[in-house]
């Protein structure tokens, strides 16, 4: 099964909020942005993936044309460990982490989307799972800077079912007024993108942790950071999150021999793809390091997510953006139903994007 054509297809995917305010300026969300990764062979089978692209899709989708595609096409699509090696080998040289893997991790997702078609099977069972149970999940709400807000939605996904709930919120009122809203039994996360030196974090961590947190993420600047991570982790007793920002293997490895979080949170769009999430999960487990995968999206790397997520031993909890999509390109597997999600049954990822949809949403270059 040799591989014939590389197409990189940016998507612009618009979104409502049901809520005016927002603590995010609204040029830096509209839309759900991905680069889908469509990969021909001489069989005639077709794979998906998706490299991650939040403000950056011509850059990604420059990546996978220029770096990726000549140097790949040709080759056995059955090969996807090797051709992971040699295509970080290949492009090193311009940076081990940011757009070249996001866009090395698109084409690694195509060619395992490619080996379960092949097969027969959704991609969970060639993992070694079955994918017959619902995975839990947690609502990922925007930020919206707002606390009267934060606690209107916290309601609204607790009465939908979730009994997860993260917000993106860096200040101690706006996690309060969850907590209030949502009584003293669901579980809390507060994702805080990064603002705080470890002085100002340890601050925060102390004031948000009367809340009762289930984890703190990212609350360093920079987010490799790992020796401030162990400290803050030690010093607050605050169960810390990171990992979204974090490509290879290589980098978690560090990020556990720091000792610097209770959850690892590896983006399948973002690290290398299916074949390096498997090495960091590996390693996660030898950690003593629970997996939650990162995956605010809703693409063909949403489903590889919950094939992935399922094929674990401990599938830890998916993550859904609180938005209501204009357009879904991957249908009713990123609908989630009572806060969970069912595994695609169907070969590979289970479903391929919506032609119509990404015939309106293509983004003109
Ligand atoms: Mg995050």
């Amino acid at each position: 099964m040799r591989i014939t054509s590389v197409e990189a297809i940016p998507l612009k995917i618009p979104f409502t909020l049901g809520h005016e305010r927002s603590g995010w300026s609204a040029d830096m969300f509209q839309t759900l942005e991905m680069v889908l990764v469509r990969v021909e062979t001489d069989a005639g089978l077709v794979g998906w993936g998706d490299a991650f692209a939040y403000g950056c899709q011509r850059a990604v989708v420059a990546a996978i044309e220029d770096m990726i595609a000549p140097k790949v096409v040709g080759a056995d699509a059955r090969d996807i460990a090797g051709l992971n090696r040699q295509l970080q080998r290949q492009n090193h040289l311009w940076g081990r982490y940011g757009i070249t893997i996001f866009a090395i991790s698109g084409l690694d997702i195509a060619l395992w989307d490619l080996a379960g078609k092949a097969a027969g099977k959704p991609l969970v069972q060639l993992l070694g799972g079955s994918g017959a149970a619902p995975l839990p999940a947690y609502a990922s709400l925007f930020r919206y800077g707002d606390p009267a807000t934060v606690a209107r939605v916290t309601e609204e996904v607790l009465g939908a079912g979730y009994d997860h709930v993260k917000l993106h919120e860096i200040t101690v009122p706006a996690v309060a007024a969850a907590r209030h809203a949502g009584g003293p039994n669901f579980a809390l996360m507060v994702d805080t993108n990064c603002p705080w030196t470890p002085t100002e974090a340890q601050r925060m961590a102390a004031a948000m942790a009367e809340h009762d947190l289930y984890w703190l993420e990212e609350p360093l600047f920079p987010p490799e950071d790992f020796t401030g991570l162990a400290r803050l982790r030690d010093l607050s007793g605050v169960p810390l999150a990171a990992g979204e920002n974090a490509c290879t293997a290589v980098q978690f490895q560090a990020m556990f021999a720091a000792g610097a979080v209770d959850y690892a949170q590896p983006s399948v769009t973002k690290v290398g793809g299916v074949t390096e999430f498997l090495k960091i999960a590996a390693l996660a487990e030898a950690s003593g390091v629970r997996i939650m995968a990162h995956s605010p999206y809703i693409g063909p790397g949403f489903l590889a997510s919950l094939h992935l997520a399922a094929a674990l031993p401990d599938p830890g909890l998916i993550e859904r953006f609180h938005v209501t999509l204009e357009a879904n390109p991957m249908g009713p597997w990123v609908l989630p139903k009572d806060g969970q999600f069912m595994v695609p049954d169907g070969p590979g990822l289970g479903a391929d994007p919506d032609p119509a949809v990404v015939a309106a949403h293509r983004l003109d270059r």
